[in-house]
């Protein structure tokens, strides 16, 4: 049953490669102008809009490690890398006339607000859209436990997971005809069946506080807005 009150405060939270096109690399201003216009539509609903974008298509601590980087240097790179992303997007949101922020988890003051829980929250209120950047601000997190945690702090009704498949599938449907896609999952399900929704450590931190994690598809034009809307395909993890 895709049954549900509508959102008035959501997070959305894309990966960095969702920015880089079909390049393999970076940033592809047209894709973010794209996803900036799924966003834009969403806005004009009146919802309150939260992002957070990761840095996997610049750089990921993890690979920088694997190369012999120091793990904590290679994840500040890392998040440094979303700072980035975070820009990228307020300029095309900006240049949609959408209002936003940039609050960044790391100070920097000359590019980015500094997180200040009521401040972000009081942005929300004046319908500003805030990206949270620079992850959690802590090496050995992901972006998608820093969209979970951000997504509690704001008291956001669900996060919204932009991905290139229309939600959760029992087997990668890229490589399986027979994938069958769920409507809802439990997050336990998603843990033990290591279905690939997040990471173990985001998931556990949106079970324990019950924050609903939709996952679609951000290559379907007015897919956001569709869920929004009660229409669509997508998988609940609930
Ligand atoms: N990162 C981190 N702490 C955080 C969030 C991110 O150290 O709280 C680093 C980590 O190295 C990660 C990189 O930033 O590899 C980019 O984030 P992520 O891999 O989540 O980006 P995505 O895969 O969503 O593009």
């Amino acid at each position: 049953d895709h049954s549900q009150k509508s959102f008035d405060r959501v997070m959305l939270k894309i990966s960095g490669e969702a920015l880089m096109g079909d390049q393999g690399f970076g940033l592809h201003p047209p894709t973010v102008e794209r996803i900036a216009r799924e966003v834009q539509s969403v806005h004009e609903m009146g919802v309150e809009i939260c992002m957070v974008i990761g840095g996997g298509n610049i750089f990921r601590g993890l690979q920088g490690s694997a190369q012999g980087m120091e793990r904590t240097t290679a994840d500040y790179m890392g998040m440094l890398a979303t700072v980035m992303n975070a820009l990228a997007m307020q300029s095309s949101l900006e240049s949609l006339g959408i209002h936003t922020r940039v609050i960044s988890a790391i100070t920097m003051n000359e590019v980015a607000e500094p997180y200040i829980r009521r401040r972000a929250v009081r942005h929300l209120e004046k319908k500003r859209v805030c990206i949270f950047a620079a992850g959690t601000g802590n090496p050995y997190f992901t972006t998608d436990t820093a969209a979970t945690l951000r997504a509690n702090e704001m008291s956001c009704e669900a996060i919204f997971k932009g991905t290139k498949v229309d939600g959760v599938y029992d087997k990668d449907p890229a490589k399986h005809d027979d994938a069958t896609r769920y409507d809802t999952v439990s997050y336990d399900d998603v843990l033990q069946k290591r279905l690939g929704v997040m990471d173990a450590s985001a998931i556990a931190l949106a079970r324990d506080n019950n924050l609903p994690i939709i996952v679609f598809s951000l290559d379907e034009p007015g897919g956001f807005r569709g869920i929004l809307a009660g229409e669509g395909t997508y998988t609940r993890v609930q």
